[in-house]
C-alpha cells in the first residue's frame, strides 16, 4: 500500500494546501483533526470562551425564502454547544439579519439577495428548533439602510460586548457558511480573539463559496476545528 492514500475529499485537500502553507512545520493535527476536528463543546469550550450563533433563521433554511441546502442541520449540533455553554456560564451571541423592508440587498431594490428576513416577520425568526438560552444575547444586524451588514460584528457592539466579558476566544458556526459566517468569523480575528469554526455547525449557499471561504478563514488565522 502506498504511504500516500488518496485524499477521501477536495475540501480536505485544500485544507492540507492551507495548512502547509501557513504552517509548513507545525502540528497541523493540532488544527484539523481527522474527523472534522474537536469532538464536540464538551471537549473545547471553557473559560474566557463565547459561542457566536450567527442567523440561524427560518428563511435561511429550507422552506424559506433563501434557503441554504441543509442549512437546518446546524441546529442540532448548535443545541449541543448551547447547551454545554449555558453550563459552563459562557456567553451565547445569536445574530439575526433583520432587514427593513425594501432593504437594498434585496433584488427588488437592485440588491443580490431574494427578500429576506424582514424584521417582524416568520421568515427572520430563529429556527424553531435552535434552543436559545434565556440570557443569550441576541446581536441584530442589517438592519442599516446605507449598506448591508454581512457580519455580527458590524456596527452592532459585539466585539465591545465580547470584551466587557473578558471573552479572548470564540467558536462560530451558523448560517451561511460563505457570507455571514465568513464575514464574522474574519472580524473576530479582526478584534483580537482566537477564533474558532465550527465546521459541523455551519453550511454554505454553495459547495464552491464554502470552499473558498473555508480557505480564506484559515489563512486569516480562523481554526477550522
Ligand atoms: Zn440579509
Amino acid at each position: 500500500m502506498s504511504a500516500k492514500e488518496p485524499r477521501p475529499n477536495h475540501q480536505e485537500e485544500l485544507l492540507d494546501e492551507a495548512l502547509e502553507e501557513s504552517f509548513p512545520a507545525s502540528d497541523p493535527a493540532s488544527l484539523v483533526q481527522p474527523e472534522g476536528g474537536i469532538s464536540g463543546p464538551e471537549d473545547a469550550l471553557q473559560p474566557g470562551d463565547a459561542l457566536i450563533v450567527v442567523d440561524v433563521q427560518r428563511d435561511f433554511c429550507p422552506g424559506g425564502a433563501l434557503p441554504i441546502e441543509d442549512g437546518d442541520a446546524v441546529v442540532p449540533v448548535l443545541n449541543r454547544w448551547i447547551d454545554r455553554a449555558r453550563a459552563l456560564g459562557i456567553p451565547v451571541f445569536a445574530s439575526r439579519d433583520w432587514h427593513p423592508k425594501g432593504h437594498l440587498s434585496f433584488k427588488p431594490q437592485g440588491g443580490e439577495w431574494p427578500v429576506h428576513c424582514v424584521q417582524g416577520t416568520p421568515g427572520a425568526e430563529f429556527h424553531p428548533d435552535l434552543v436559545l438560552s434565556p440570557d443569550a444575547a441576541i446581536v441584530t444586524k442589517g438592519d442599516r439602510t446605507d449598506r448591508d451588514q454581512y457580519s455580527a460584528f458590524d456596527s452592532t457592539g459585539l466585539a465591545e460586548a465580547l470584551r466587557k466579558r473578558g471573552v479572548t476566544r470564540v467558536f462560530v458556526g451558523g448560517l451561511a457558511e460563505d457570507v455571514c459566517v465568513r464575514a464574522t468569523a474574519l472580524d473576530a480575528v479582526k478584534a483580537g480573539l482566537k477564533t474558532h469554526l465550527i465546521t459541523g455547525a455551519t453550511k454554505p449557499v454553495t459547495p464552491a463559496g464554502g470552499k473558498a471561504a473555508l480557505q480564506e478563514m484559515h489563512r486569516a488565522g480562523v481554526v477550522i476545528s
